[in-house]
């Protein structure tokens, strides 16, 4: 079967009009499972080294003029170790990224978010924690460490720690910092799943919410249970 870059470098050659070859460009996933097994075997490209898809031709590009059609949200920090559409080894048009220190919702990230389900019809949203996370380690301080910090970032890390309250007293650092960004991850998935917008699609089928932690060393995305 031609592929859709295939059929799009065909069409160019006939001569096609833009419009013609927006059309080409199907959403990549239609149901949410179907979008994280997306995700998962992009990530596993990725961990493995056999990357695909980070660059796309002059074609592809030009057939995403008219409309994009990502398949899911990715709620990520903005750190600049965890660069979500080569994380997944996706292209441009595949997945909407919000990036903020912390991944956490608040109103600009949920209001991106309801965009994307509202009009881009995604199928996934997942909030993406990752390993070594700036954002979290800080927020395990206390308010009065923390109180430095400038204006916007208190703002971050106080949307950050409450998830943080009740963590459990791990010695190993390494672990501790793993269950601080999971708990984070968690929390935040569950404020998005507050939303109105975000919890009438999950109702009727269009979006699932999931979690997921990225490791750094490895380049491995786990995607958590529950
Ligand atoms: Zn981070």
């Amino acid at each position: 079967m031609a592929t859709t870059e295939e059929l799009i470098n065909e069409l160019t050659k006939r001569g096609a009009t833009m419009a013609q070859v927006a059309l080409l460009k199907d959403p990549t996933a239609k149901t949410p499972d179907e979008a994280i097994e997306l995700l998962q075997t992009g990530n596993s490209r990725f961990f493995s080294g056999q990357q695909s898809r980070v660059l796309s031709s002059v074609n592809s590009r030009r057939s995403q003029i008219m409309a994009q059609t990502p398949f899911a949200v990715v709620l990520g920090c903005a750190d600049s170790r965890v660069p979500i559409e080569l994380v997944f080894d996706q292209g441009p048009g595949d997945i909407f990224s919000i990036r903020v220190a912390g991944n956490v919702a608040e109103p600009a990230t949920v209001g991106s978010i309801q965009y994307a389900i509202k009009h881009l019809k995604v199928k996934l949203v997942v909030v993406l924690g990752h390993e070594g996370c700036g954002a979290v380690a800080a927020s395990l301080l206390t308010p009065e460490e923390r109180s430095g910090e400038p204006l916007h970032v208190r703002f971050l890390l106080d949307a950050i720690a409450p998830a943080l309250k009740d963590i459990a007293p791990i010695q190993d650092r390494k672990a501790k910092m793993r269950e601080a960004v999971i708990l984070n991850v968690k929390q935040q998935r569950e404020n998005l799943e507050q939303d109105e917008v975000i919890a009438e699609a999950i109702a009727n089928g269009q979006i699932k919410v999931v979690g997921a932690f990225y490791e750094i060393g490895s380049g491995a995305v786990d995607f958590l249970e529950g």
